[in-house]
């Protein structure tokens, strides 16, 4: 009989995961297998429950893509990594690293990406196949929670900021201090910037100011954009947009210094209203930005490893993962939310 493994699974978008017993799965050529220790629950994770996107991936999938552990066994011809390196299995699973993109280092928009706990199956199971070629390599002296959260909200929030261009002294604002938002919160920090944080619930604003934030902002008093002008005088030069809603969107526009960059990071399905007279007479520029390569891998994981950047983290077995999904989908989850493997499952 073949060796088992919990596993979370989407069976049908829309329709809690399925705990079961999978085989435990075999590292082909050039593949690993990581015993997952954490990963982290993004709200990706929900979009992807819920089928939101308009390239979805075939079911049934096992989602997770924050997940760290330990490689037990290799693939043939895999020279990358050893058996006992600690990695992450991140979203951007692996790229053809051969394309016009891949070879100017933007693996992230290579065509035959694949994506974890998407395209192919995630870390919310206690094994998981990698690439070799594309995991994260976690420094020495995080913990595996510690590192979870920081390989997909991590990057994502450290790449988003560096793509507003905003530099030491200038405003970035970021909309949404939930799982990204809180980690850019910090990132921003140790960059240099002045933050102001936006979110509609107090006690994330409350966790923001804890985290360092200059100035924060309800949007459900008053608009949002006009506060973010008034408190930097003229609109901040750098905006995040983390909130996986549609009117933050707008707002963003709105609150961007003249000259600025707003960088898109939240995927809500749908689309959204640019003002567009206002985007061209203020000389905006609207830019998306999706997770990032694997230098900015090392990048986000060096701040997190030198201590300037920490996940505020709550642990939970791989059982209550439903319950965490429903809690993201409503804004009930405070920071981030990682399954713990090491804990009853
Ligand atoms: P989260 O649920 O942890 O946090 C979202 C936060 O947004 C919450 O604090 C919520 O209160 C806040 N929010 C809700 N409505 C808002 C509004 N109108 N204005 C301001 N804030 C608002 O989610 P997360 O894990 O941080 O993910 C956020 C989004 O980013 C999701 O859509 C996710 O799919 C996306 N994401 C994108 C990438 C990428 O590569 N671009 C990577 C990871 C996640
Ligand atoms: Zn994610
Ligand atoms: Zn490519």
């Amino acid at each position: 009989m073949k060796a088992k493994m919990r596993a979370a699974a989407v069976h049908a978008f829309g329709q809690p995961l399925v705990l079961e017993d999978r085989d435990i799965p075999v590292a082909g050529p050039g593949q690993i297998l990581v015993k997952v220790e954490a990963c982290g629950v993004c709200h990706t994770d929900v979009h992807a429950k819920n089928g939101d996107w308009p390239v979805k991936p075939a079911l049934p999938f096992i989602p997770g893509h924050e997940g760290i552990g330990r490689v037990v066994a290799l693939g043939a011809g895999v020279t990358a990594v050893k058996e006992g390196d600690r990695v992450g299995v991140p979203w951007l699973y692996s790229a053809c690293g051969h394309c016009e993109h891949c070879l100017a280092a933007w693996e992230t928009v290579c065509a035959e990406a694949q994506f974890g706990g998407y395209t192919k199956n995630g870390s919310f199971a206690e094994y998981v196949v990698a690439d070799p070629n594309y995991v994260a390599h976690v420094p020495a002296g995080l913990t595996p929670t510690a590192a979870a959260p920081l390989i997909c909200a991590g990057i994502t929030s450290y790449k988003g900021i560096k793509e507003t261009g905003a530099r030491p002294g200038e405003w970035l604002a970021i909309s949404g201090i939930g799982g990204l938002g809180h980690l850019a919160i910090q990132y921003a920090k140790a960059m240099g910037l002045h933050v102001i944080a936006i979110d509609p619930s107090d006690g994330k604003l409350a966790h923001a100011t804890r985290l360092g934030a200059d100035r924060v902002v309800n949007p459900q008093q008053g608009d949002p954009a006009e506060a973010v002008k008034k408190a930097t005088g003229g609109g901040a030069h750098g905006v995040l947009i983390t909130a996986p809603s549609l009117p933050a969107f707008k707002q963003g526009v709105g609150m961007t210094r003249k000259r600025g960059t707003c960088v898109l990071v939240g995927i809500p399905p749908g689309e959204f209203p640019t003002p567009l007279f206002d985007v061209v007479a203020n000389c905006l520029t609207i830019r998306g930005s999706f997770v990032g390569t694997r230098g900015d891998m090392a990048e986000a994981l060096a701040f997190g490893a030198e201590g300037k950047v920490k996940a505020d983290i709550e642990l939970q077995p791989l059982s209550a993962i439903n319950d965490v999904l429903t809690r993201l989908e409503h804004g009930d989850v405070a920071s981030r939310v990682v399954i713990d493997f090491a804990g009853a499952a």
